[in-house]
């Protein structure tokens, strides 16, 4: 689960790490209120969306050549009047995808003067099972072109959970981004701050881009991404109250409120499956066939016939499925409830393509009673081998 930039500061914030002040605003009046109340002579209007790339990004709306998602200005009038230009048009930058999001929240900081742009990364490295720090003196830019272009920029190390974060681990973070001194003991403050938030809530993703040195010497992350693992969301229910779900996909939504297991993919056959080791088998065998899978579904080991309903809406609302495969082992699951589900889903929400179901196991000759009394067209397959074979020949039909 993500979460806009504002409350990621408000998080890192309560862990002693340095973040600007700001108030978040929905209104060009409250963005105007809130730079009076911050004082100062500069501030930063930041568009809030769940993604980044937003100070290159582009407003839809406006003209060519206006400005984009995070701007720098002078006084609370000004605020005002770059709010309004902003809230409630569509922000496009490389990371939204052209159709764009729109904004809807700013988030009006007090500006920084910075001296140096650096980049702070932190995630949990699969291949060390450790939380790791990805750090580069090249911030405020496109890290995967720094990357690509020059890796020997990018530093990277992890953090042994048995010992948990140590002084060596901030001295190494300061050593690649070149700060001594005062600003070298800030980054072993800063290592340590956001080591303990990371850890402590659960992050997945924590990426500060640019983590700034001020003209006064202050080390400020000036921008911050935060990821939650939404297996551990259950214990930081303050965490997850800062969902905003105007920012997520429908399909994402509804899986989540229903705890299917479900991700997008690129193909054309739409997968229900019990199982993640059916549904990946259920995957390859459609490839095998000629066809590549829209997505991966799980709908677990006890699901519901509301469960199995809402499973069915979220493949029908993705625009590529061109088939629909489904395919239960009644193990725990029955057959008949499986069948149930699919048939009300059917008749709610209707069949545009082909359907093949594959039933197997617990009450399965009641399952297809149902599914054959029901007078809706759908294909019956015996194993999984006909399934996949049966809807792909049914999609090349459709098409023809
Ligand atoms: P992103 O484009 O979505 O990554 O948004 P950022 O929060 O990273 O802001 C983009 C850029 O705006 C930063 O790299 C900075 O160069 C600039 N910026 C952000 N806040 C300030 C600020 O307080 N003062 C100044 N001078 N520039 C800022
Ligand atoms: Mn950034």
């Amino acid at each position: 689960m993500n979460i806009h930039e504002y409350q990621a500061k408000a998080i890192l914030k309560d862990f002693g790490v340095p973040v600007s002040r700001g108030v978040a605003a929905f209104t060009p009046e409250a963005a105007e209120a809130a730079a009076r109340a911050l004082g100062g002579i500069a501030f930063v209007v930041k568009a809030q969306i769940h993604a980044g790339g937003r100070g290159k990004g582009r407003f839809r709306e406006l003209p060519e050549g206006a400005k984009g998602g995070v701007r720098v200005v002078r006084t609370p009038a000004e605020v005002k009047a770059n709010a309004a230009e902003m809230l409630g048009n569509t922000l496009v930058t490389l990371q939204t995808g052209p159709e764009g999001k729109q904004v809807n929240r700013l988030y009006v900081e007090e500006g920084a003067l910075i001296d140096k742009e650096l980049y702070l990364s932190m995630l949990v490295d699969r291949a060390t099972s450790r939380v790791a720090f990805v750090v580069s003196t090249e911030g405020g830019m496109d890290i995967e072109a720094v990357a690509h272009a020059t890796p020997e920029k990018i530093h990277t190390f992890s953090v042994d959970p048995a010992t948990g974060i140590q002084p060596l681990h901030g001295h190494k973070v300061a050593q690649a981004l070149g700060l001594s001194g005062d600003l070298g003991r800030q980054a072993v403050a800063l290592t340590e701050g956001l080591y303990r938030a990371f850890t402590q809530k659960d992050m997945s993703l924590l990426e500060v881009n640019p983590l700034v040195v001020t003209k006064d010497a202050r080390l400020v992350c000036l921008d911050a991404k935060v990821g939650f693992d939404a297996n551990a969301l259950f214990r930081h229910s303050d965490v997850a109250q800062l969902r905003d779900e105007s920012e997520e996909d429908f399909k994402e939504i509804e899986a989540s409120r229903y705890d299917l297991s479900y991700i997008a993919l690129d193909g054309t056959i739409g997968c229900m499956v019990n199982g993640a080791g059916l549904a990946m088998a259920t995957m390859d065998i459609i490839k095998l066939y000629g066809r590549e899978p829209a997505n991966f579904l799980d709908v677990g080991g006890g699901a519901t016939k509301e469960k199995v309903t809402a499973a069915f809406k979220i493949i029908t609302a993705d625009p590529n499925v061109e088939g629909i495969l489904v395919n239960i082992f009644g193990g725990i699951m029955r057959c008949d409830v499986i069948a149930e589900g699919v048939i009300a889903a059917v008749r709610q929400v209707g069949l545009k393509v082909p359907l093949v179901v594959r039933l197997a196991g617990t009450n399965v000759d009641e399952g297809k009673k149902i599914i054959r009394e029901s007078g809706l067209n759908v294909i019956p397959a015996d194993d999984l081998d006909d399934a996949a074979q049966k809807i792909v020949t049914a999609v090349k039909k459709e098409a023809a």
